[in-house]
């Protein structure tokens, strides 16, 4: 067992090593905080090499974005049906007879995750989690609040991607409580209850103060880059990630790296750029990548979870942060034909007293 594990995570050292070789720009550029861990990828492009500034831009999807402030005339009033209780409740990792799952999120409300995702998930029956730049809902190429109430009616998971698409590291706490908590009060001004945060950049997760803003406002958030989410916290190949639970605080006082408000997901878009947005060895990576969590999850128990990000969905063949359409169909068909449970990130759950992850019973509604 333990040379298998070991093997594993010699497997998996070996794509991330190449995948920073590779594709260095889509480092964060990390500045050295605090807790010293290896520099997350980015999950965003950055036009600087050195995005260390307190205000970085947000993505630049429209030349002439215009902002929208906080607003609450939205037509919308729909109500989050779900939310995540904070422990308890259904506290087990078994789904069905399955032991293949996987939580597909979104980021930055891209037009083409609605002209072009939607209808593929919609075709497989799938849910997924969109986080939403509460201040990015004008420009053509984003998703605007009608579409995203059609997601919403339709059974998707809408949360928190800040106002504006900042790096949270080294805002002051007025403006971290404007990005965090303004965004939360954004989105229920127009009806949704977001329980779940995701740090632009993935910026933010191995900062106390960004992570006890956080805290405050969110019951989770998402961060970077692993291929799989332990749900015990326990197996990321990180040196400094000898977590026996997932409690936010180690005994020293130092953040842990994978805890409620730093749950790690994966970024298809760092796939596309290893493999030169060639469609056939980028399906073939997320075949491997999906099916990593064979090795740990064994008669119906869950253990691992990829959670896979995406951001754009569109017809081009080669843009950054853009998956192409055909490829994004070939992907989900592959979940789809090969029986694998696709959940929203509502359906992840955090047990307050054994300081773990579960996946809630009810997946798939
Ligand atoms: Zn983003």
């Amino acid at each position: 067992m333990l040379t298998h594990i070991n093997s594993d995570r010699i497997i998996l050292t070996i794509v991330i090593a190449t995948i920073l070789l590779i594709v260095p720009e889509v480092h964060l550029m990390s500045p050295i905080t605090a807790f010293g861990q290896i520099p997350f990828l980015s999950d965003q492009p950055s036009s600087s090499s050195t995005n260390n500034q307190s205000n970085q831009k947000a993505p630049n999807y429209s030349s002439n974005a215009s902002l929208t402030g906080i607003s609450s005339t939205g037509n919308t009033t729909h109500t989050n049906s779900g939310g995540k209780g904070s422990s308890g409740g259904g506290n087990s990792n078994k789904l069905s007879s399955n032991d293949k799952v996987v939580i597909l999120t979104f980021d930055d409300n891209r037009k083409g995750d609605f002209t072009y995702a939607k209808p593929i998930l919609d075709k497989y029956g799938f849910k997924a989690t969109f986080f939403i730049i509460c201040n990015e809902t004008t420009d053509k190429g984003a998703m605007n609040w009608q579409d995203i109430a059609t997601m919403h009616n339709d059974g998707m998971d809408i949360e928190s991607h800040t106002m504006t698409h900042p790096n949270l590291d080294n805002l002051s706490q007025s403006q971290l409580d404007f990005e965090i908590g303004g965004s939360k009060q954004c989105l229920a001004n127009h009806g949704y209850h977001a329980t779940t945060f995701a740090y632009p950049y993935n910026a933010g997760s191995k900062n106390a103060t960004a992570v006890n803003t956080v805290a405050k406002y969110y019951e989770m958030a998402r961060s970077g880059s692993e291929p799989l989410m332990f749900l015990n916290c326990q197996g990321f190949m990180k040196p400094t990630s000898l977590q026996t639970d997932c409690r936010t605080y180690s005994s020293d006082g130092r953040l842990t790296y994978a805890n409620r408000y730093a749950v790690r997901s994966y970024t298809v878009d760092v796939l596309e750029l290893k493999d030169s947005f060639d469609n056939a060895t980028i399906y073939s990576d997320f075949v491997n990548e999906v099916n990593s969590q064979s090795n740990y999850n064994h008669a119906g128990r869950i253990n691992a979870v990829p959670l896979i990000t995406f951001h754009d969905v569109g017809l081009e063949k080669a843009k950054r942060y853009t998956t192409n359409v055909d490829l994004f169909d070939q992907l989900m068909k592959y979940l789809y034909d090969n029986g694998f449970k696709v959940l929203t990130f509502e359906q992840l759950g955090y047990n307050t007293n054994t300081n773990t992850f579960y996946l809630r019973a009810a997946a798939n509604k």
